[in-house]
């Protein structure tokens, strides 16, 4: 099927303007930048068919394109069946818009070392849904398909190249913090790539 390729490029355009506008502001590009993702993830006709393959053991993370400057980058998750990811942080500002299916995101906050983290409560994002996160706030979660017999598809945008980024996975049980830099499924040439976001 023909993928509305002007959609995606459209939306590159009109995010960028947003971080030109307010590029030291990141109240302001979360909240302007929110209703610009909710239209893009409203349409689900314009995610091309090889950035929406799941993989039988991971999660994967398409890179579908990156600020010329690392001002921000644009990823799609695509959560094969039961899938999830470990607690981890981000370091920089997301929003997250879902489009396909159905994801869980819990938050959680350090314990005291040697103790269990505690969960800050889950959030269910349905299509169409967009959640924004910030490291002054709290940016610490798990997030797991809804779905234990479906793919799960959502739209991910953060504050620089996410995937270059080195930021940090926890343990849920004891609140160790260990250094994680997530790679993108779709970029071998970066550190990690789609093994190591297991
Ligand atoms: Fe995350």
């Amino acid at each position: 099927m023909e993928k509305n390729t002007a959609r995606f490029e459209k939306f590159a355009k009109d995010f960028t303007a947003v971080v030109d506008a307010h590029e030291n502001d990141e109240v302001q590009i979360l909240e302007k930048g929110r209703s610009i993702l909710q239209e893009l993830v409203a349409n689900d006709d314009w995610l091309p068919e090889e950035f929406a393959q799941p993989h039988p053991e991971y999660y994967q993370q398409y890179l579908l394109h990156e600020d010329p400057q690392d001002r921000f980058s644009v990823v799609s998750f695509v959560w094969g069946p039961g899938q999830s990811t470990p607690i981890h942080d981000h370091t920089v500002w997301a929003l997250i818009g879902m489009m396909r299916g159905s994801e869980r995101a819990e938050n959680f906050e350090l314990g005291e070392p040697g103790t269990p983290m505690k969960s800050l409560g889950v959030d269910i994002l349905e299509p169409g849904v967009v959640e924004s996160l910030r490291p002054v706030t709290g940016d610490t979660h798990k997030v797991s398909n809804v779905y234990d017999d479906r793919v799960s598809i959502s739209i991910h945008i953060y504050g620089g190249n996410i995937g270059k980024i080195a930021r940090h996975v926890f343990d849920a049980q004891t609140s160790t913090t260990k250094p994680f830099i997530s790679g993108y499924t779709n970029r071998p040439d970066l550190p990690s790539g789609a093994q190591a976001v297991q």
